[in-house]
């Protein structure tokens, strides 16, 4: 199951992974954003590290619900406010101390939810969604075969999403402006979800 030190693991997991790749999320952001994609999320995930350092909370949704409050308030950008929505989401939906793969199925269709309800996306936009959307599907198919197997499916899931970005014309965020120049590359925020997905499957191996 997923319990606190768990969900501590995987927020650790996703601040190395975006440390380690910040340049190439910055890269693809600056080919159809403003490039600081990468930039954006190694501020707002050092922070999410810093407010989770001292005693942990009780319950896995408080340390998400704290995680997503970070996140709002710390990252400028369009990815900060929608990540930290649906981690917000997540957390309001998982007041346990520990969460089942039923439960987390639940609980990241709640955080999809509410990031879309934010920022309008429909899959094939190019945005979050067309890697989040297809993990959650992933997950929820596998959750019967247990957390750590629900999890490896939903990155392998996101990961695939995310490269799907690429043939398609951004209709949402500022990748968006470009029109049929977004064509041909892989969207960032697609891109940094599948690392979200892969560091959820990381920490609960
Ligand atoms: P900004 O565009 O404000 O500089 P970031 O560069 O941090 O913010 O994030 C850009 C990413 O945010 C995009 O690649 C896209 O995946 C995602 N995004 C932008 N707008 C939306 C939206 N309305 N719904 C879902 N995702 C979005
Ligand atoms: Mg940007
Ligand atoms: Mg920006």
């Amino acid at each position: 199951a997923l319990d606190v030190p768990r969900t501590l693991a995987w927020l650790a997991a996703v601040d190395a992974a975006v440390e380690r790749r910040e340049a190439e999320l910055t890269a693809l952001d600056a080919a159809i954003g403003d490039g600081d994609h990468g930039s954006n999320l190694r501020r707002g995930f050092t922070a999410v590290a810093a407010a989770l350092a001292g005693p942990p909370p009780e319950t896995v949704g408080a340390v998400l619900t704290k995680a997503g409050t970070v996140l709002i308030s710390k990252v400028g950008g369009a990815s900060g406010p929608l990540y930290g929505i649906a981690l917000r989401a997540m957390g309001a939906a998982l007041l346990t101390a520990t969460a089942g793969p039923a439960e987390l199925a639940a609980a990241l269709a709640a955080g999809l939810d509410a990031l879309r309800g934010l920022g309008g996306a429909q899959p094939g936009d190019k945005t979050i969604v067309d890697a989040y959307a297809p993990a959650l599907d992933a997950f929820r198919q596998t959750a019967d075969r247990g957390l750590a197997e629900a999890a490896g499916a939903a990155a392998a899931a996101a990961e695939e999403g995310a490269r799907a970005t690429v043939p398609l014309q951004a209709r949402k965020g500022r990748a968006s402006y470009l029109g049929p120049r977004s064509i041909g590359h892989q969207d960032p925020g697609a891109t940094s979800t599948a690392l979200l997905f892969a560091a959820l499957a990381e920490a609960v191996r």
